[in-house]
């Protein structure tokens, strides 16, 4: 018997007479729900591992050792405190794992799942009344006040939820009025960063035999899956959760606002918190950063823009996929779906299939919007082979390094690169989904089909997110060591214009890009001719994968 069974045989209390709560993956909290307003004594709960989960998709092994790790802590206090755990090791769906158990514990409860790829596994049962779901107490806001914060409904407009929920709570609010005079400070948080002020080191988390153990699960088991294991990056106990939660408090929230959209090779996070992937699973609790960072002395910049981060999109992207079923039923349209998981590039980088051939069986892929109409492939870059754009080699050995890049790097580096070669949109969102931490359908699909690519058009962002290079040098300091100048040779300028020539159609009567689309109609025909050139070329080399160089383009 391994350490974690032993240790958990050592807590185990009388599981007699408890009524039973299953705990998926992404609940582990008992500051929420039956497990903090019932007695320890009175309860009992389910936690299920399968590899059938890991097998659907080539998720990175650090989100892997991430999810059993804390699951692993959380069941030994969860027994700590007298509450009885069923740690079951099941092989197939989460369903197929819970339904045997059901004659011996009676219907079981779980908080209404976040994801809703775990819903549909778990139809079957709360169908037949061996499962009943009871309301999820770690969203901060409800569907009645998303639907009535916009009557209309779509397009679903990130800032209008904001207001409305600002309003409700109170939160940021004096007199009825937004603190500040403004509900957002967004043009404040636009500096770069040129090395000062100092950015605070990323803690590390210390080995335990917990992680230990799911290590060398990882090593065995799950080898094939990719991406670095570094159990040291991974926050696995609630002491990690409180240690990591007050470092972002004190080290990065004060600078927070003002860097927030700047990019650099030597700081994976700049000031970003690096909290998403203990939120996204509840280890810390949206509830607990917001008011604690309510409370705290910050400058209103980075008070509210971390306010609207958390309270704001992160609940509108998680209302948005509630209301449209995982972009399936858009106002007025059906979306295709894919039938199986996607793999996100996997096999073109790999050259071989995503794990057996033998089909993962259990819910479908996801839905697969695509306004814009691109069927690119994601090239091999995104899996780690060099590219020679200083850019997005950076990025993506960031990404493979620890599962975690920030926000401004996601969005316009890695979705406007893919945006600019016309890839997939779903292949890229099944990408972000393997590669990141805190990636899960409800947060990924709308963040990369509404957000990065445009891939539902207008229904939650106003414009296609893409720049050619100047932004990026602007924002960064990937450009002074990259092959390429910016201000010269760097494909991304005539990728930009192309992009916009490829979708001028669609994009001509776009308000926001107004200014744009009027500088493309006064692009010459030689210079769009040799725009359309560059994009062909860099799709070919990189589609190769193969580096770009200002010899080859
Ligand atoms: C293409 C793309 C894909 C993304 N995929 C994911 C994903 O799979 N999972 C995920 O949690 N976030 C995703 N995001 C949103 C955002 O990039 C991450 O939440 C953030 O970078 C996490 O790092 P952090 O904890 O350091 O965040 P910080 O910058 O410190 O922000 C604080 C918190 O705000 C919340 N937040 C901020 N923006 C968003 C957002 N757009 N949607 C939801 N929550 C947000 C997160 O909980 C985050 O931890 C994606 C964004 C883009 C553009
Ligand atoms: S020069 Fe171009 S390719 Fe190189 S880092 Fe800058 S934007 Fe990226």
């Amino acid at each position: 018997m391994g350490y974690f069974k032993k240790e958990l045989a050592k807590r185990q209390a009388d599981p007699k007479g408890r009524r039973w709560l299953f705990v998926p993956y992404d609940q582990l909290s008992d500051q929420i729900g039956p497990l903090f307003r019932e007695d320890p004594k009175n309860l009992g709960i389910v936690l299920v591992e399968t590899p059938w989960k890991a097998a659907r998709r080539p998720y990175h092994k650090q989100k892997l050792a991430l999810i059993l790790a804390n699951l692993r802590h959380f069941a030994l206090e969860q027994a700590g405190r007298g509450v009885a755990v069923r740690h079951v090791i099941g092989e197939g769906p989460y369903a197929t794992a819970l339904e045997p158990l059901i004659p011996e514990l009676g219907p079981l409860r779980v908080m209404r799942p976040a994801e809703r790829e775990l819903r549909a596994d778990l139809r079957k049962l709360v169908d037949q009344k061996s499962l009943q779901f009871i309301p999820h107490e770690g969203w901060l806001s409800t569907s009645e006040q998303f639907k009535e914060s916009d009557p209309k409904a779509s397009p679903w407009k990130m800032d209008t939820f904001y207001r409305f929920i600002r309003r409700t709570t109170g939160l940021l609010m004096e007199g009825g009025k937004p603190v500040g005079g403004r509900y957002s400070f967004d043009a404040a948080n636009r500096l770069p960063w040129h090395g000062k002020p100092p950015v605070p080191e990323p803690l590390s988390f210390p080995r335990d035999p917990i992680k230990e153990e799911v290590g060398e699960l990882i090593e065995k088991r799950f080898n094939h899956h990719p991406g670095r294991l570094d159990l040291e990056a991974i926050p696995a106990n609630k002491k990690d959760a409180e240690k990591l939660w007050s470092w972002a408090r004190t080290e990065c929230l004060p600078l927070f606002g003002p860097y927030e959209d700047a990019m650099s090779h030597r700081s994976r996070s700049l000031f970003h918190t690096r909290i998403s992937s203990l939120v996204n699973i509840h280890r810390l609790l949206p509830s607990l950063v917001i008011s604690d960072v309510a409370t705290m002395k910050l400058p209103l910049e980075s008070k509210e823009g971390f306010i609207r981060q958390v309270l704001g999109w992160r609940e509108f992207v998680h209302h948005v996929h509630e209301t449209t079923d995982g972009f399936r039923n858009l106002p007025g349209a059906r979306m295709p779906v894919e039938k199986a998981p996607g793999d996100g590039g996997y096999e073109k980088w790999a050259g071989k299939p995503w794990g057996s051939s033998e089909k993962v069986k259990g819910p479908d892929g996801g839905a697969a919007p695509c306004a814009l109409g691109c069927d690119g492939p994601l090239p091999p870059a995104y899996w780690g082979e060099k590219s020679g754009l200083a850019c997005l080699d950076t990025v993506v050995s960031d990404v493979w390094a620890e599962g975690y890049s920030h926000h401004i790097t996601r969005l316009m580096i890695l979705s406007n690169l893919a945006n600019l070669l016309d890839v997939r949109p779903r292949e890229l969102t099944d990408w972000f989904w393997v590669a990141y931490t805190d990636a899960y359908d409800w947060v990924v699909e709308p963040n990369v089909l509404g957000m990065g690519t445009y891939a539902l058009g207008s229904l939650m962002t106003t414009k296609p997110y893409v720049s050619g290079a100047a932004y990026i040098n602007r924002m960064s300091d990937y450009c002074p060591p990259c092959a390429f100048n910016p201000k010269t040779d760097c494909p991304f300028v005539s990728l930009y214009w192309a992009f916009l020539a490829r979708h001028e159609a669609l994009l001509k009567t776009n308000p926001r890009l107004t200014m744009p689309m009027a500088s493309l109609r006064k692009r010459s025909a030689s210079r769009k001719k040799q725009d359309q050139e560059v994009y062909k070329r860099v799709r070919e080399i990189l589609g190769k994968g193969d580096n770009v160089t200002p010899q080859n383009l």
